[in-house]
């Protein structure tokens, strides 16, 4: 992320959060559903992957990483490593992952990851401290004890990790036990965060992850035991059987867990793009109205519970470190979700993983021959990526805005681009301005002195406004539903 949306998402961070916590839902009509229930990116990046071509290679992104390392002062880093193994398959699944039960498969990927570090810091200057460490999947918890301490050696080898840092993992309960928990604190691990999904069983049962209440429990009774500073539960809601008096249950169950963060994620059918999502029943799927509701239980319950809403799906406790990035500005959305550490930019490692350095982003290949080819021909093996225009970065940063403060302020803009708001977008403003009155007139939006506020309302349909800004039209099957 560049430092202009930073700075941007900075301003009046507050105001914003304070006003939206207590506003009220307006009940949903099913005209106002149809109306806004298209397909649409999540922005977890603008422009999003769809956007990238292979006209961005390894060179450019050696190009971008020497820019960076070039500022005046280079900002520090983020690792994302991605492991794409996992024992089971879970039919709702759209990552890249690869179902095995063959751990061999990890001590190669391991070598590859290495051959791809030492790549990476020949680029890298030595001295730009690595702040935060994220390890997402797949399931990195298929790698054992000793692997998973393989790989740190790796990346402590070739990055100045900070030890005092943001160390994060993804875990599946059902792969690991107090023991384990022990040995990830022990490497340095001080986040976890626990693929729960769903607590009940035909739930589970329809979407092939079977997982007992008692061994998430444990976990999550061990993180706390071993002292990890924070602890988030992921969820879904839209799998298939569930339904308001089921998922009352699973929340009733999850409050007393009581996680630091809880990220509650819609799920996106698209069998058309994903296979394992053509095992799910689709007849067994709740409606868009249903989801709706499962939405406005979701909210009624944690902010009743004491959790804070942050942006589309994500609560934390008010002394969470994400609470705190959304008070003082520097939460952002990037392709892990809501989080924190704006400052940084972004290594990513291992198959798919995407970078962002600078104004731009590269992504490795998404097949494991390929990835494996290319590394081990002495490649970074990126297949495609973009350089951000000014306009992407203009908004890119009015988008970070909607995502994570939930408004539109003209007087923000015109700070930090030097340019009017309506001015900017003048070929454009006429169908602009009669999409947020649109907007406004539904509910969504409440116009203030300076710009708009997304209403309570709105907060369901953060993705629709923040498409009014995206020049590549988004509006595709590409995409999940917004609701
Ligand atoms: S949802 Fe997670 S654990 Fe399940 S198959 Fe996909 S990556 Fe693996």
């Amino acid at each position: 992320m560049c430092a202009d949306i930073r700075h941007f998402a900075n301003h009046h961070a507050q105001l914003s959060e304070t006003v939206m916590q207590d506003s009220p839902i307006q009940r949903l009509d099913p005209e106002l559903i149809a109306r806004y229930d298209v397909s649409g990116p999540r922005y977890t990046s603008y422009p999003t992957a769809v956007q990238f071509t292979d006209q961005f290679d390894e060179k450019s992104f050696a190009r971008a990483v020497g820019d960076s390392n070039g500022a005046p002062i280079p900002a520090p880093l983020s690792i994302y490593v991605h492991v794409p193994f996992c024992r089971q398959l879970c039919f709702y699944c759209a990552c890249n992952k690869l179902v095995t039960q063959d751990t061999a498969k990890a001590v190669e990927y391991l070598d590859l990851l290495e051959r791809e570090a030492q790549l990476h810091s020949k680029l890298v200057d030595p001295d730009r401290e690595v702040r935060q460490l994220h390890l997402g999947g797949g399931s990195p918890t298929f790698l054992d004890d000793a692997q998973l301490e393989r790989l740190i050696g790796i990346l402590d080898q070739y990055f100045k990790l900070n030890r005092q840092g943001e160390w994060s993992i993804e875990i599946d309960p059902r792969t690991v036990t107090v023991e384990r928990m022990k040995h990830l604190a022990k490497l340095g691990f001080n986040r976890v965060s626990f693929g729960v999904q769903d607590i009940n069983e035909a739930v589970q049962a329809a979407v092939n992850r079977v997982q007992s209440l008692e061994e998430t429990r444990a976990c999550i009774q061990a993180a706390r035991d071993v002292g990890m500073k924070s602890v988030s539960v992921d969820l879904i809601y839209g799998l298939p059987l569930q339904t308001l008096e089921s998922y009352s249950e699973t929340l009733d169950e999850v409050e007393r867990l009581a996680p630091d963060r809880i990220a509650i994620y819609n799920y996106a059918h698209l069998p058309e793009r994903f296979k394992a999502q053509r095992l799910i029943q689709r007849h067994q799927l709740p409606s868009a109205e249903t989801k709706l509701s499962l939405q406005e239980l979701i909210r009624e319950r944690l902010l009743a519970a004491g959790y804070v809403h942050i942006g589309m799906d994500h609560y934390a406790k008010p002394d969470d470190e994400l609470v705190n990035a959304l008070h003082n500005g520097s939460l952002q959305r990037n392709f892990q979700g809501y989080s924190t550490h704006a400052e940084c930019e972004m290594i990513g490692m291992g198959v798919s993983s995407i970078s962002a350095i600078g104004n731009s982003f590269a992504q490795n290949s998404h097949r494991l021959p390929e990835y494996r080819e290319r590394v081990l021909a002495g490649h970074i093996p990126i297949i495609r990526g973009l350089h951000l225009s000014e306009d992407d970065q203009v908004r890119a940063q009015l988008i970070s805005q909607i995502m994570c403060q939930m408004k539109i302020d003209k007087d923000d803009f015109l700070q930090h681009f030097g340019v009017e708001f309506d001015r900017y977008f003048e070929r454009d403003i006429h169908a602009l301005e009669h999409q947020l009155k649109q907007m406004q007139d539904d509910g969504l939006l409440e116009p203030y002195d300076t710009g708009y506020r997304v209403s309570e309302t709105g907060r369901y349909f953060l993705r629709n406004v923040a498409m009014c800004f995206d020049r590549y039209n988004q509006a595709s099957e590409k995409f999940s539903k917004v609701i």
